[in-house]
């Protein structure tokens, strides 16, 4: 009898969170039209003329009510991708897993998705229940049952101005709560990023996560490993420069996700010398975000893993390999490691290894080799990476600013700052120059000249 009761009022319980659609006015849920993207008014517009239903959907809505800009536009469409692409002059069909239109306007593409069916027994899944492949189109209401948090469920319709919530989403995100739909374990299961997701989104929002959606994370942690390089890669780039980098990988540990999502961060985060660089990073790229700027990928990612770099540089160094060749080595090492997990991309590869390996180059100043130098592409971030490095303590702030202002002058200004270096003591021998590098003992930068083995300039 009891049991029954109980179960009768959690059915209700559970009804009561699934009932039926409500429609949300202008008045309540706050959104300014005027700061939706028109080419995403647009794209609904033109549906809708067509007579298809449109609306603008997930994150920016999310977004948008709580009073944060937007990273992109998505919509969400009854019609189907073939239908999307003839109605606008440039769109493309892309996307194997799921087909979606991009429409483009100038700078900005326009995510546009027909509504998706729910999972259901035809989905082709691996051994752990991933979902591998879905190309079935749904209804509406079924295209927010396949939406992973009530919060990224909500339709905006910019012509009536109301937002379609079919899982009081907006209730929760008034409580900024971020709420699994249907049950928790099986949507991990189906697709184990959503448990970064989870973290990312209660970061972002200043926000919990529903209990009965954090509990089964820790269990489930392990489920990530399953998940293809790339896709982790692209979830842990959003993670990086969502503005809250620090808070959600110290919420990752907390919960239990961050093992073998970056395996050299473990260990880097637990140097007490690892976790201020890195701190001081995301630092920095927090602001940039949130100031609007943008984060270069492989700057981040060199950042994340110079220490690890220049431990293994250090050693190779301590067993009597040279200089530049050594730090080669150490860098392949790392990012050997590290792309096994997490498909770190060839293109920020190449970049993060002329980022660390401009390092060494910087401590002496030979005019030749400054031209040299000069020349190099990727010369602004090395110098960047160089003021973070002396931020950190570890290059001397004075040294790092006379490269920044090199890297930022004119050719004239340039000549002028080289020609000034011959009036200075010859840096690296005899008496100290005023701008000499502040040496950690053991750094492999400035190995002891005893070894013979410093890393030449040029
Ligand atoms: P942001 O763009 O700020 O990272 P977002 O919510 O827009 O957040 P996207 O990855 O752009 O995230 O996805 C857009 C929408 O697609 C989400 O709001 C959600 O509704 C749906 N979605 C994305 N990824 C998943 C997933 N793994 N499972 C279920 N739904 C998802
Ligand atoms: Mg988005």
């Amino acid at each position: 009898m009891i049991t029954d009761t109980i179960k009768r009022f959690v059915g209700q319980l559970f009804k009561s969170r699934t009932q039926g659609m409500q429609r949300i006015s202008r008045e309540k849920h706050g959104i300014d039209r005027r700061n939706v993207s028109r080419h995403a008014i647009k794209v609904c517009e033109v549906l809708q003329h067509e007579g298809y239903q449109a609306y603008i959907v997930g994150g920016a809505v999310r977004d948008l009510i709580v009073g944060l800009e937007p990273k992109d536009f998505d919509v969400a469409t009854n019609a189907t991708p073939e239908q999307v692409r003839a109605l606008f002059r440039r769109a493309r069909i892309i996307g194997r897993r799921f087909q979606l239109v991009h429409v483009v306007f100038g700078q900005e593409i326009i995510e546009t998705s027909t509504f998706r069916a729910p999972a259901s027994e035809s989905q082709e899944t691996d051994d752990h229940g991933r979902i591998l492949r879905d190309n079935e189109f749904g209804t509406h209401e079924q295209d927010a049952v396949r939406r992973d948090f009530t919060i990224n469920a909500l339709y905006y319709d910019p012509t009536n101005e109301e937002v379609i919530d079919f899982h009081q989403g907006v209730e929760d995100l008034k409580k900024r709560v971020v709420r699994m739909i249907g049950d928790p374990q099986t949507r991990y299961r189906e697709d184990p990023v959503r448990m970064l997701r989870a973290v990312r989104f209660a970061v972002k929002l200043n926000g919990t996560i529903h209990p009965a959606s954090k509990d089964p994370l820790k269990g489930m942690a392990d489920l990530i490993e399953n998940v293809p390089a790339s896709r982790l890669f692209d979830e842990m780039l959003k993670l990086l420069t969502c503005g809250h980098a620090m808070d959600c990988l110290q919420q990752l540990r907390q919960d239990g996700l961050h093992h073998g999502l970056l395996p050299l961060l473990d260990v880097v985060l637990e140097q007490p010398g690892g976790a201020a660089f890195i701190e001081l990073a995301l630092d920095r790229t927090d602001h940039r975000v949130r100031s609007g700027k943008t984060v270069s990928p492989s700057f981040l990612f060199a950042a994340l893993l110079w220490h690890q770099v220049d431990l293994r540089w250090r050693q190779l160094i301590q067993k009597g390999e040279t200089g530049i060749p050594a730090l080669m080595q150490a860098a392949d090492s790392v990012l050997d490691e590290q792309t096994e997990k997490l498909a770190i991309h060839k293109r920020f590869t190449s970049d993060m290894r002329e980022i660390w390996f401009m390092q060494p180059r910087f401590e002496k100043r030979l005019p030749k080799s400054i031209w040299r130098l000069i020349e190099q592409p990727r010369l602004r971030a090395a110098v960047d990476f160089l003021q973070l490095r002396a931020a950190a303590g570890e290059f001397d702030s004075v040294l790092a600013q006379w490269w920044m202002d090199l890297a930022n002058a004119d050719d004239a200004s340039r000549a002028a700052m080289i020609d000034d270096l011959s009036r200075l003591p010859r840096e690296g021998g005899g008496q100290a120059p005023r701008t000499r590098t502040r040496r950690r003992r053991t750094s492999p930068s400035t190995p002891p000249s005893d070894h013979g083995n410093a890393p030449t300039v040029g």
